[in-house]
């Protein structure tokens, strides 16, 4: 197994390991002997379910709608059932929702267990798993309640990304387009050149992006743990992305890919972003398939969904906009002002 990043957050002892190209049978390694307790999506049990260890195992059925506090109470009651106490490692194995449900339900039951994640959608391999946010959705608001824990180590097997839907991969491009976009413009030049790969789930391109948008994203993590500084740009796309999911209910990466979209217009016509960027931008989306746009007489819905994101204190909240592709930057938008974010 190579282990390529040690993520070390400052303020916090845990050093949160990252294994990278590593195997799912690595896994009982990991455990260094401890008791165990896998929490894993039904669909992946099904696909890669013989490659797990033979633990206790507690099933879920992924979907945002279950991203909630009754599949959390669920949760936490089957663990206490298999008879978890606090050395007990909890082991999430699925896409964003599962790592997600997993982390919030591992760092509060008896106020806090270890746990891992194994991350297998590209959406999570990339982003989801990584920087210790957890949580589920509250009264259609997404991720209202949770936590901002690290795993103690994240393990991804590139090879379980060959059995991920078509549409599933797209998402997961979405949130590596976000990184580069907002930090690295080698990584979103990575992604342009390899999309085709990427798109067609090859295992080495998969490799190398996932490596590429860990390393970002823990850059960003590990200088701002809370989210109060410059993590805030990893949330490009997501502001009007979570009043998009709101109101048309698509999936995750393509909410934020059409939020991306109107922000990097609206970064063009703030003068903040040349338009050759802005087109280029706009380009990569939509050559992964994802969508640029929303229907243009639903502005006014999404207008309305914003002034109930989490994030925001007063009509108007930090967004962020581009300034180059690679260079991100929070500003303070008006909600109205997203409107010039349309195509
Ligand atoms: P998901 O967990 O619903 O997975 C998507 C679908 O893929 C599900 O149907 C799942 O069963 C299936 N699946 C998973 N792995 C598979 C595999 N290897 N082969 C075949 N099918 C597989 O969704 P997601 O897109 O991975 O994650 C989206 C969630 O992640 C959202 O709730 C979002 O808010 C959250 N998120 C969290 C963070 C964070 O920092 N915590 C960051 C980004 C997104």
């Amino acid at each position: 197994m190579q282990t390529l990043l040690d993520l070390a957050i400052a303020g916090r002892p845990q050093t949160s390991r990252i294994h990278l190209d590593a195997s799912l049978t690595a896994l009982p390694a990991l455990a260094s002997g401890r008791d165990a307790v896998l929490i894993v999506d039904a669909n992946v049990r099904c696909l890669h379910g013989t490659r797990l260890p033979d633990w206790p195992l507690i099933e879920i059925e992924a979907a945002e709608a279950a991203k909630t506090l009754a599949t959390f109470e669920h949760l936490a009651r089957a663990l206490v059932r298999h008879g978890v106490d606090r050395s007990t490692l909890v082991v999430g194995v699925g896409g964003g929702i599962t790592c997600d449900l997993t982390g919030f339900v591992a760092s509060t039951l008896l106020r806090g267990l270890p746990f891992g994640l194994v991350p297998t959608t590209l959406l999570a391999q990339v982003d989801a798993a990584i920087g210790g946010k957890n949580g589920v959705n509250l009264d259609g608001l997404k991720n209202l309640v949770g936590t901002v824990t690290q795993p103690e180590f994240v393990l991804s097997d590139h090879s379980v990304l060959a059995t991920l839907p078509p549409r599933e991969v797209r998402c997961g491009v979405a949130e590596a387009i976000k990184t580069g976009a907002v930090g690295d413009a080698s990584l979103f030049a990575l992604i342009e050149e390899s999309l085709d790969a990427l798109l067609a789930c090859d295992r080495e391109a998969a490799a190398r992006v996932v490596e590429h948008a860990v390393r970002t994203k823990t850059r960003f993590v590990a200088g701002d743990e809370r989210d109060h500084g410059e993590r805030r740009l990893l949330n490009f796309g997501h502001t009007l992305g979570h009043a998009i999911e709101k109101v048309f209910r698509p999936s995750h990466g393509e909410a934020v890919a059409a939020g991306m979209a109107a922000a990097g217009r609206l970064s063009v016509r703030r003068g903040l972003l040349p338009a050759s960027e802005g087109r280029r931008l706009e380009h990569l989306i939509a050559r992964a398939g994802l969508p640029v746009s929303c229907p243009s007489d639903r502005w006014p819905e999404l207008v309305e969904a914003l002034g109930h994101d989490k994030k925001r204190s007063q009509r108007r909240q930090a967004g962020v906009l581009l300034r180059a592709i690679g260079e991100g930057v929070v500003v303070e938008i008006e909600d109205e002002e997203w409107c010039e974010g349309r195509p």
